[in-house]
């Protein structure tokens, strides 16, 4: 089908501008607090190598947790299913940085998409890679086909210096042995990792080869083999959106990830990703103009993996 996404994305972007000022900006992390609140824009890269944007979509934010995406695929790449002894993939229930299942299912956390699973794929990636932070900036500078991407040092510091319960959960998940390296070298990587700025351009375009069967559309390369990339999406699907999951995929449809920097991306197999950008956060965590913005998407263009 086609589909005048230039003129979709306009739509959007004009019927959910006045929900701007109804949510909150994550300032738990005080550096993410300075962010201007009505930053707002939109972007979608096609797998035919169309781009289409609006608003302010070509501006770096803090992608926080959307990073998540990225440690599990270069994870996954190399270790393959043996991940799955260390992570499960099973939708929490609960919020992305809670500690209430760890004792109970034994330093297991529920998913790579929460903050434990996180730890743990980072401890994963200084296992087997000699620079985790270099390695990690040049994957998404390749997958983004942008040299400029940055770690932001202030963010990662002040997520360092009040990341208590980030050190909680790595500490009690060692205990349980399922933390093989330095807990400060593991959260050195998650604070970076959640501390990388892209713009909505850079993360759709990012995103682009999972919805290409895990092959990057401009080198062709195989990131991921056709099956690791489906469990990425199954991930993301089932685990996307802390404790909101299921209403994404409800009012949405489609697999995502979202961060409390208030970016969104999503992936529609085998045609085109999605990146949503506004700060502001509802109840859940969740962008609050983003999930508006791609329920309406996926409502006017008809798209959905359902
Ligand atoms: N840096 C954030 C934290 O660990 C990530 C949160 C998120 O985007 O889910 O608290």
């Amino acid at each position: 089908m086609t589909q005048n996404y230039q003129d979709i994305l306009e739509d959007i972007y004009h019927e959910t501008r006045p929900l701007l000022g109804q949510g909150r900006v994550a300032d738990y992390i005080p550096a993410l607090a300075q962010v201007d609140h009505s930053k707002y824009g939109i972007a979608i890269e096609t797998l035919e190598g169309k781009s289409y944007q609006v608003g302010d979509a070509n501006i770096p934010f803090s992608i926080q947790s959307i990073s998540k995406v990225f440690l599990l695929s270069m994870v996954i790449r190399v270790l393959g299913k043996k991940l799955w002894s260390r992570v499960g993939r099973e939708a929490s229930g609960t919020a992305f940085n809670s500690l209430v299942q760890l004792e109970t299912e034994h330093g297991i956390p529920r998913n790579p998409l929460i903050n434990a699973g996180a730890l743990v794929v980072s401890d994963c990636l200084c296992t087997f890679s000699p620079q985790p932070l270099r390695h990690l900036l040049e994957f998404v500078r390749e997958l983004s086909s942008n040299p400029q991407i940055q770690y932001d040092s202030l963010i990662a510091n002040s997520e360092r210096k009040f990341g208590h319960r980030n050190a909680a959960l790595v500490h009690f998940m060692k205990s349980f042995g399922n933390i093989k390296n330095d807990v400060d070298e593991v959260l050195n990587i998650y604070f970076h990792q959640c501390a990388l700025m892209m713009s909505c351009v850079d993360l759709a375009r990012a995103f682009l080869f999972l919805a290409n069967e895990g092959i990057h559309p401009h080198t062709q390369e195989a990131l991921l083999t056709p099956s690791q990339s489906k469990r990425v999406n199954a991930v993301m699907q089932s685990c996307g959106f802390y404790d909101e999951s299921g209403e994404f995929a409800f009012t949405v449809g489609l697999p995502g990830k979202s961060g409390v920097g208030g970016g969104i991306v999503a992936v529609v197999p085998k045609r085109l990703s999605i990146c949503v950008w506004s700060p502001e956060l509802n109840a859940k965590g969740n962008s609050l103009v983003g999930m508006k913005a791609l329920e309406l998407f996926t409502t006017k263009t008809g798209i959905s993996i359902f």
